[in-house]
């Protein structure tokens, strides 16, 4: 008899992979939305078999990179050439560049999308126009349901796939498969912030009207003063900079994020993913655009091979870079160490009953960033 994997580690360190989800094939694990706004697996022990297949597709106790260490990665400052999608990504669109290089070999694309209730989920991409949906951040927990299931199917049938996602995310599917026709993309990550706040949030920002669109990374403003614009079905939208919204300070500042990423193991070095991809903060002046700047890391030769093949195809322009240079404006990659608020569960349990004003007034805006 084996302890189920959600048994093994319990809820707060789990990262809400669906891992486990993909895993079993007698139905025994459901994904539920915690109190806290947090997907985690729900084991129904009337079918559960007890096999331990969840264990091993845990990436909290499986995973084991072997990419790069720290002497052996490769930092580069990047964009695409492409003026069109680097306007419509977060940082420097190297994500699309790599997406369209997989497609362009007939393969497919898995990354996340908002769905027309505005949450998010991960899908599959076919071809260059439905690109456009997985571009740019969305600052939610994405539900990725049965896909890395689609993944095997997608490499069973030969086709090259490209899975782009948190560095937990990246790890669960690796622990499914190593294949060769596989390409893994991580995002330098955060931590992600509860869905509770962000539903609250939204509703309070919509007042009954319907909401057609979030971008937290639009652009009018630049690079550097990235915008959250919410887009309503009346045509009225909401424009702040994201660094001035209330959603995103408390984001930002730790305030609610999940268990789990304040003690994420995935997020310094040795890195999940072929190739990490993030903004280059803090990047020096002349290379600064406000059109944005990719931070790219390639942590295996395979990564690099697929990075240098997108500049000699002059898709991407790239500029080599130490990697202190490149974490002095991300040190989340240093350690996996967030330090959590004193608040944060006070918050997390009054936020439906308060609302987001409330909370906001209560606990966000007074908040300074901690320093790493
Ligand atoms: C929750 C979260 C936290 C982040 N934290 C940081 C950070 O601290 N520092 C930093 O430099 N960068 C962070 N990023 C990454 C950064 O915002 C950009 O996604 C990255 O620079 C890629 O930009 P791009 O221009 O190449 O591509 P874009 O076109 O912006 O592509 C975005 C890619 O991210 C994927 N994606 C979007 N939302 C999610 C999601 N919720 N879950 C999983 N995958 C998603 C999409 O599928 C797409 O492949 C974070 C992203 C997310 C989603």
């Amino acid at each position: 008899m084996k302890n189920s994997a959600i048994d093994e580690i319990g809820q707060e360190k789990c990262t809400g992979c669906f891992g486990c989800f993909n895993s079993c094939n007698v139905e025994a694990i459901s994904m539920e939305i915690s109190k806290e706004g947090f997907y985690y697996p729900l084991i129904n022990d009337g079918k559960c078999v007890s096999c331990g297949k969840c264990n091993n597709n845990c990436p909290v106790i499986r995973f084991k990179s072997d990419n790069y260490d720290e002497d052996k990665i490769k930092a580069y400052a990047g964009y695409t050439l492409d003026e069109d999608i680097r306007m419509e990504s977060s940082s420097g669109g190297i994500f699309s560049e790599l997406a369209n290089y997989v497609l362009e070999q007939y393969g497919v694309v898995f990354g996340a999308k908002w769905n027309k209730n505005i949450k998010v989920n991960h899908s599959k991409v076919c071809n260059k126009q439905d690109l456009k949906e997985l571009r740019s951040s969305k600052y939610v927990q994405s539900n990725i349901g049965n896909v890395y299931k689609n993944v095997l199917e997608e490499l069973d049938r030969n086709k090259k796939v490209l899975f782009v996602g948190v560095p937990c995310q990246v790890a669960a599917l690796k622990t499914f498969t190593q294949s060769e026709s596989l390409i893994t993309v991580d995002l330098i990550c955060h931590g992600v912030p509860s869905m509770k706040v962000f539903e609250s949030y939204l509703e309070s920002k919509s007042r009954n009207k319907k909401v057609n669109s979030v971008n937290f990374r639009d652009k009018s403003k630049g690079w550097s003063k990235y915008c959250t614009k919410i887009s309503f079905e009346d045509g009225s939208q909401y424009l702040k900079i994201t660094r001035e919204d209330p959603f995103f300070h408390g984001f930002i500042c730790d305030l609610y994020l999940n268990s789990s990423c304040y003690d994420c193991k995935f997020a310094s070095i040795p890195r999940s993913g072929d190739i990490t991809i993030a903004d280059f903060w803090q990047i020096d002046e002349e290379l600064m655009d406000e059109r944005g700047i990719s931070l790219i890391l390639t942590n295996n030769e395979k990564g690099e091979n697929i990075i240098k093949e997108l500049v000699k195809n002059n898709k991407i322009e790239i500029f080599e870079k130490t990697l202190e240079d490149a974490l002095k404006g991300n040190p989340r990659i240093k350690n996996g160490h967030l330090r959590m608020r004193d608040k944060r569960e006070e918050c997390l349990r009054n936020i439906e009953e308060e609302g987001f004003e409330e909370i906001s007034k209560k606990y966000i805006v007074n908040l300074k960033r901690y320093v790493y």
